[in-house]
């Protein structure tokens, strides 16, 4: 970025999570994405750099294979003069949430400049028209069948709907959520209908919604909601609703909220024309295990019918949730079955250390990373190569759980109806819109331990809260 035009009061602070702190530019459809560390835990800037651009090579020649070419935005890094990051520091921390703040902006020079994902990705310019944004967060939208697993409770509830009670347990969420991931990546319009609407009802940090790039709606921070869904409803009726006034009420939550779910659900699962390398690859079957979670709110006995199996018409392939749901079943063996291979890449190591970087553990993240994930097969030779490709198809899997979905609307206008721009069509309204996801950042190799120690928490807190429920 050139240093002299480096303005930091033209940033603003815009979110974060755990592992990056992001900031948006108020002209330009930009953001800069800064990593974030323990106090005295911070990298050199040559790591940083490397870092960021082991992030970027991930995106751009993984993810995107798997995800499409349209919906992932790799983003550029880039170099900021030192005290232009030392002032948007400073101007940033007094608008973090507090519970966010144990760790730091990372000021060593390096950041990654991504496109504004909130605002409308068919426009490169900052639009003056309206427009909103959702961002949903789906998580794991399958239920394992791997014969490693020795819970048989894994096979029927999902992990979201099981960690939920550990959640509300721990007072992370003061209630627990009616969203299930399987009724959303269904398929099936009314358990998709149910899915969102439940997101909106209790959204934790799994939605959130922007009005012309600023946050309306959901948790800026485990302790600040914004959860009016009349207040919503209020500054989303203009878009829905244009000709109809400023009434409010309960009708006019109840309708705006209709179309609100009926525009997402559209655009969930509307068909990019691009469809990305993993295309070629042959599909995971998601009738493995079973393609609802019995803890579902959704009525279960509609689930549980033989009519539904029937029914159970499934993602149109192409779709942004089927792409992530492929990636996402990478993860085959469930954890269960990847920690004993995670022990013997460990165990290989110990012996020949010199031998990490030949295992590509770490990148480089190109086309010979790619060509090994395309590797299915599940014939454990107990080599260490079959552990390793068995490890990094988990971490994938782990990174598109954990990814979330942006969808930016715009409404038309009249002069637009001859457009080549595909359109959504509401009772009162229509809409120009685009579908990215964000947050593809690889898993760490080091995180599997931790991974394995927490399922067996969910699971075994699950097992113990539903019994004293009986
Ligand atoms: P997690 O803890 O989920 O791993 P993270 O630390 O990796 O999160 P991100 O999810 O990448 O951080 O970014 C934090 C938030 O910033 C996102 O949830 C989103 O609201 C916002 N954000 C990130 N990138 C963009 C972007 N390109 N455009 C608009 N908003 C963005
Ligand atoms: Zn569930
Ligand atoms: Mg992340
Ligand atoms: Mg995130």
């Amino acid at each position: 970025m050139e240093a002299e035009k480096m303005d930091e009061n033209e940033w603003s602070y815009h979110g974060e999570g755990n592992k990056s702190l992001v900031v948006a530019h108020s002209q330009r459809c930009v953001v800069l994405r800064f990593l974030k560390f323990l106090p005295n835990r911070n990298l050199m800037a040559e790591e940083v750099y490397q870092h960021l651009h082991n992030i970027l090579d991930f995106g751009k020649h993984i993810m995107k294979q798997f995800l499409g070419e349209n919906y992932v935005h790799h983003g550029d890094v880039v170099k900021l003069p030192l005290d232009f990051l030392k002032r948007l520091c400073l101007k940033v921390q007094t608008e973090r949430p507090e519970s966010r703040c144990e760790k730091e902006m990372d000021v060593s020079g390096y950041a990654m400049c991504l496109p504004n994902l909130t605002r409308l990705q068919t426009f490169p310019f900052v639009e003056h028209r309206p427009i909103f944004c959702i961002e949903i967060k789906p998580k794991c939208g399958f239920i394992p069948s791997s014969a490693h697993i020795t819970k048989e409770i894994k096979k029927k509830v999902c992990r979201f709907c099981m960690y939920q009670h550990l959640k509300v347990a721990k007072g992370k969420w003061k209630r627990i959520s009616k969203y299930c991931p399987l009724d959303l990546f269904s398929g099936h319009k009314q358990r998709m209908h149910f899915a969102l609407m439940s997101l909106l009802q209790e959204s934790q940090n799994n939605l959130k919604i922007f009005k012309n790039g600023e946050l309306i709606y959901g948790c800026r921070d485990d302790q600040e909601y914004l959860s009016d869904l009349n207040e919503l409803a209020r500054q989303l009726k203009p878009f829905f609703f244009p000709a109809n006034g400023l009434v409010g009420g309960p009708q006019c939550t109840k309708n705006v909220l209709k179309e609100l779910i009926h525009v997402l659900t559209t655009t969930l699962l509307s068909t990019s024309a691009d469809t990305g390398r993993a295309a070629n690859m042959k599909p995971i079957p998601v009738s493995q295990g079973r393609n609802y979670c019995e803890a579902s709110h959704f009525c279960t006995e509609y689930l549980r019918s033989d009519k539904h199996k029937m029914e159970s018409t499934g993602l149109p392939k192409g779709c942004i949730l089927y792409k992530t749901l492929q990636a996402q079943m990478l993860d085959m063996l469930d954890i269960e079955g990847l920690h004993p291979l995670y022990k013997r890449v460990e165990k290989y190591l110990e012996e020949c250390p010199e031998e990490r970087s030949s295992l590509l553990l770490d990148g480089p993240y190109d086309e010979t990373f790619f060509e090994r994930l395309t590797d299915l097969s599940l014939e454990d030779d107990g080599s260490v190569e079959y552990a390793v490709t068995k490890i990094q198809q988990y971490r994938v899997a782990m990174t598109a759980k954990d990814c979330s979905v942006m969808i930016a609307l715009s409404p038309t206008g009249q002069e637009e109806c001859f457009d080549s721009r595909p359109l959504i069509k509401t009772s009162r309204s229509s809409f120009t819109y685009s579908v990215s996801i964000l947050d593809l950042d690889l898993k760490p190799y080091e995180n599997i331990p931790h991974q394995y120690s927490r399922d067996s928490k969910i699971v075994k807190h699950y097992l113990k809260s539903i019994q004293t429920r009986e």
